[in-house]
Order: C-alpha cells, then sequence, then structure tokens
C-alpha cells in the first residue's frame, strides 16, 4: 500500500496511558524515582557552577512553583504562560510546573528582537510573561505581568525563585487538564508563510515521552549523564530537557548556551556518556582539537534538527571510534522525534539515513506534484500520522488546512525516500523554511521586511549552503534603481529589525523574481539560478 509502520513491538507497559484526566506533568512526575532514591539521585547539574539539584528538590520545585503559579498569580486551566529565558536549572522546573496547572506554555528564543517577541505574545494569547531579567525589557510594551527567572531583577517584578520559597502545599486535583487540551504552543513556519503556534496537546506530550522511555530502555541509557545545550526552548530541547529524561531517572548536565571549549570541560569534568547535539557541533568536535579532554566517558551522540552529511558523520566515527552516532529526524509539528536508531550497527549499515520510525508512527513518500503514494526508493514529500502529530496551527485554519490532507497525515515539506528495510533518507527541503544551525528562518517574514525598503521593488530569502550553519539565508533583491542600493545597506537594514539567527549575510541583485502565474515565488528556479552565481562556502 506504501504505507509504513513502525516495526517496533511494544509490551503491554510500553503503550501509551490512555486515561483521558491524565496531564504531561503528572505523567512524568509519577516516573520520578521512588522517594527515597529522589533523595539522593541528581536530576540537574548546573556545569558552570556544579550546583546539583535532586529528584526530589525538583519535585518540590515544581509543586511549589506550581502552587505560587495558581494561589498566588491566579494563573488559571488554559492560561497561556510565555518564557522568555535562555537554558537555566529552573526552566525544566517552569515548563512542569506551568503544564501542572493545567496552563499553557509557549517558548521563544531569548535573542528574538522586541517586535517578535511581542507578535508571539499576542498571537499566543498570553496572560503573563516568565523572563530572564536580561531581556524584561523587550516585554515592556506586551502588556502583560511579568516574573524574572531570578531574583535581583529590579523592577519590582517577583521572581520566580522567591515564589518557589513562598510555596505552600498544592491542592489542584480540581484544575487538571485532560490529554486532548493544549499543553503548549511552539512557533515554526511549516510547509509555508510566517511562524505559526503549533498546538500541542497533553496526549502529544505523553506520547513523545512514552517513546522515549522505550527508547532510553532499548539503549540501556537510563543511568547516562546527558549534556544539555539544545535550547529548551525549541521542541528538541523541550521534550528532552523539561520532560523526558526525567521520566528515564537520568542526569541532565546543563549548559545555558553552547560553547564549544565549555563543552569540552563539562564532558571531562561531569564524565558525561550521552550529547543530543546538532549538525554544527558534530562538525566541530570533527574539526577542533580535542586532545587536550578526556573524553572517554562519551557514549553517544545524537544529531537532529538539520541533515548531517556523509563525510561529516565519517570524519566523526573515525575521530571518535568509541562513540555511537545516532542521527534522528522530526519537527515541531510531530513534537520533535520522528525517528531512531536501536543499534550502532544499523546506523554504520546505512550511510545518510535518519534512522526508522518511532513506535506509533505510519509514513508515507507521496509524489507532491500527483498525489500518488511511492514505493521504496523513489523520493517524494513525507507524510506523517503519530499520536505525537500536533493538533492545528493556532487561530489559522487555511494553513492546518494545507498541513494536513484530509485523512489526517501531516505534510513535512521535507523531501524522502524509504529504502526496502523502511529506513528514512531526508533528501532535501521542499518547503521555504531555511534552518541556520538548527533555527527555523521563515523567508516570507524576511521577504516582507525587504519589499518595505523604498528602493526594493521585489524581493525573495532562499537559503546558501554553508559547512558550518547547514545554511544561510540570502536575499534577492529586485532594486528600484541599481545606483542607490550597496549590498551592505540590504544587510544593515534588514539586520536591524530581525534575531541575530535570522540576519541575511549575502545580497545577489537580481533583475526579476521568478513567479508563478500565481504570484508565488518559484524557489526552486532561483535556488538554481543563484547556485550559479553564488557557489557555496
Ligand atoms: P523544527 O520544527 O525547527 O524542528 O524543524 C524541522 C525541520 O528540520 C524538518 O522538517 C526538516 O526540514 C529539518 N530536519 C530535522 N531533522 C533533520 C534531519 N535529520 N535531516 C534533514 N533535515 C532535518
Amino acid at each position: 500500500t506504501g504505507i509504513y509502520h513502525s516495526l517496533v513491538r511494544l509490551d503491554e507497559h510500553q503503550k501509551i496511558p490512555t486515561h483521558p484526566n491524565l496531564d504531561i506533568a503528572t505523567y512524568v512526575l509519577s516516573h520520578f524515582p521512588p522517594p527515597e532514591e529522589a533523595e539522593s539521585r541528581v536530576a540537574l547539574i548546573d556545569s558552570d557552577t556544579g550546583h546539583r539539584i535532586t529528584y526530589a528538590q525538583l519535585h518540590r520545585s515544581i509543586t511549589c512553583l506550581a502552587a505560587g503559579l495558581h494561589h498566588g498569580l491566579g494563573v488559571r486551566k488554559g492560561d497561556v504562560v510565555f518564557v522568555l529565558s535562555p537554558n537555566s536549572l529552573l526552566y525544566p522546573t517552569i515548563c512542569l510546573a506551568v503544564l501542572y496547572i493545567g496552563a499553557v506554555i509557549t517558548t521563544a528564543n531569548p535573542v528574538n528582537t522586541e517586535e517578535e517577541i511581542i507578535k508571539q505574545v499576542r498571537d499566543s494569547g498570553a496572560i503573563l510573561a516568565i523572563a530572564v531579567p536580561s531581556e524584561v525589557s523587550k516585554l515592556s510594551s506586551a502588556g502583560v505581568p511579568v516574573l524574572h527567572t531570578s531574583r535581583g531583577g529590579g523592577g519590582g517584578h517577583l521572581s520566580v525563585e522567591e515564589l518557589i520559597e513562598k510555596c505552600e502545599a498544592l491542592e489542584i486535583t480540581e484544575v487538571k487538564p485532560n490529554q486532548s487540551e493544549t499543553a503548549a504552543i511552539l512557533y515554526s513556519s511549516g510547509t509555508t508563510g510566517t511562524s505559526k503556534g503549533v498546538v500541542l496537546t497533553h496526549s502529544n506530550f505523553i506520547s513523545v515521552v512514552t517513546m522515549m522511555k522505550w527508547s532510553t530502555q532499548v539503549s540501556k541509557a537510563s543511568d547516562d549523564v546527558i549534556l544539555c545545550f539544545i535550547p529548551i526552548f525549541h521542541i528538541y530541547g523541550l521534550v528532552f530537557f523539561a520532560l523526558g529524561l526525567f521520566s528515564t531517572g537520568n542526569t541532565v548536565v546543563l549548559m545555558k548556551r553552547f560553547d564549544f571549549q565549555a563543552m569540552l570541560e563539562a564532558i571531562q569534568k561531569y564524565k558525561v556518556n550521552n550529547i543530543p547535539a546538532v549538525p554544527p557541533v558534530i562538525l566541530g568536535l570533527v574539526k577542533h582539537d580535542t586532545r587536550r579532554h578526556d573524553l572517554t566517558s562519551l557514549r553517544r551522540v545524537g544529531s537532529g534538527a538539520a541533515p548531517l552529511s556523509n563525510e561529516v558523520a565519517e570524519a566523526f566515527r573515525k575521530k571518535f571510534p568509541w562513540v555511537e552516532l545516532r542521527p534522528g529526524y522530526g519537527l515541531t509539528e510531530s513534537c520533535g522525534a520522528t525517528t531512531y536508531f536501536a543499534t550502532d550497527k544499523e546506523v554504520k549499515a546505512r550511510p545518510g539515513s535518519s534512522a526508522r520510525l518511532l513506535p506509533y508512527f505510519s509514513a508515507k513518500v507521496v509524489d507532491p506534484e500527483t498525489g500518488e503514494v511511492l514505493p521504496p526508493f523513489r523520493e517524494g514529500e513525507l507524510w506523517l500520522k503519530s499520536p505525537t502529530v500536533m493538533k492545528e496551527y493556532l487561530g489559522n485554519e487555511e494553513a492546518t488546512a494545507v498541513t494536513f490532507d484530509p485523512e489526517g497525515w501531516l505534510k513535512t515539506g521535507d523531501l524522502c525516500y524509504f529504502d526496502d528495510e523502511g529506513y528514512i533518507y531526508v533528501v532535501d527541503r521542499i518547503k521555504e523554511l531555511i534552518k541556520h544551525n538548527g533555527y527555523q528562518v521563515a523567508p516570507a517574514e524576511l521577504e516582507a521586511i525587504l519589499i518595505g525598503h523604498p528602493e526594493i521593488t521585489d524581493a525573495a530569502v532562499i537559503p546558501l549552503e554553508d559547512e558550518a550553519a547547514g545554511q544561510i539565508p540570502v536575499a534577492c533583491v529586485v532594486r528600484a534603481s541599481a545606483d542607490k542600493l550597496t549590498e551592505d545597506q540590504v544587510i544593515q537594514f534588514i539586520n536591524s529589525q530581525v534575531a541575530p539567527y535570522k540576519a541575511i549575510r549575502r545580497v545577489n541583485f537580481i533583475n526579476a523574481i521568478p513567479r508563478s502565474a500565481a504570484g508565488k515565488i518559484l524557489r526552486r528556479q532561483l535556488i538554481s539560478q543563484s547556485k550559479q552565481q553564488m557557489p557555496s562556502r
């Protein structure tokens, strides 16, 4: 039939719990180690200071903050809480406390501009913001109360720490959400257009965490010490480092942000075994001299969020033969994880593959022009079905209708093929999305800014392959008159209005943007046109 189903056979206890009144926070907390063990088992370590938090302390801070939010600040079931913070020891507590009282979490990259942040606060309907003091000023016109992530931020703002300290016992059973209700709204541009709120339910997260428990069991990774620099505001970080790993009893060493030397030091100091990473980090490990650090504790390095080249994967294996490299594929709309390699042998035998479907997933590869379902080895758009797939795009029926087919298949916008054993190969991206260091850059957003310039008559933003960052956004610009606008001026104009990871680094002045009769930018044509003019770096 051309439909692939996960080949994983699950035991009865590995099934997704179906109790309707279960929420993701209660589910995660119910898998914490038993009380005696929780007093000594370390859940989190701050990589800078070495400060440790046990499972018992984490449990207390989650329920205390939940009480503070509910009783102290009046946050109610269904209320949206906007979190603006880099990784911190309190980030998992904040997420789980918000979810515990049935409120909804929405997260953003703290380097986003004020305008980008205000837009998300409004779109998500947030009623409270929890922000790192250094970025609080970006919320001044948001019109919502702000709680600081840490004390001493000034402005008379209460902090999460203070709220936890004031804690009273929590009795909130009556406000618990059911599985079908919204747990998080994360932003993704999907297959087309600007950023949209991906509505993920408690059931989506319970399913993904159940899968993580399964994968931890098959890889015998429950005693792993896992390094976290993947941002928790992204689905990859949220699922691993705020939810999944605490339900498998792991210890997480948390870095506030990625820094290559600090990563090497943390691996050595805390005997890290496992790093969920992204391709630029794997490239860094291959290219930099790592001999001054003892990395022999490492057992596994994952790679997700963007394609990993075969050359880099091979060079990594040569340099670190004791480490298993595990590529995986996923997207915000599927709650992060979609595929998984169970053994290193499988990975080595299939260079370039992004693994097989995780439990509960079904998939097919469809010809995007004709809708025909394709057999193995034929390239087409990957469509997915799984209990982890999002409910909808928030308040955007049109985008939701375009993204799901009438039978409920999620169209990923990724060009893929299956081999005859069900392994997926991601070949290219059909959707407009550009990925810079694993972060999403939506061309439509940059194009809207560019055409606002009085000297620009038309513009399109396309990706250019880049060894270090994966892709960089390039602006193709049609000028009103050639002598009035330079590349530097275009770059300055746009980059002052967007977050640094969305920055345009090159401009290609052209005579006309190729468009279809309906006015759609012919991106493929423009990309191949530009490839001839601008070689990749
Ligand atoms: P995000 O929603 O930010 O996680 O972005 C999801 C997109 O990242 C996917 O639809 C792919 O285009 C890309 N991506 C994620 N993992 C991989 C991978 N292993 N290989 C190629 N592209 C990937």
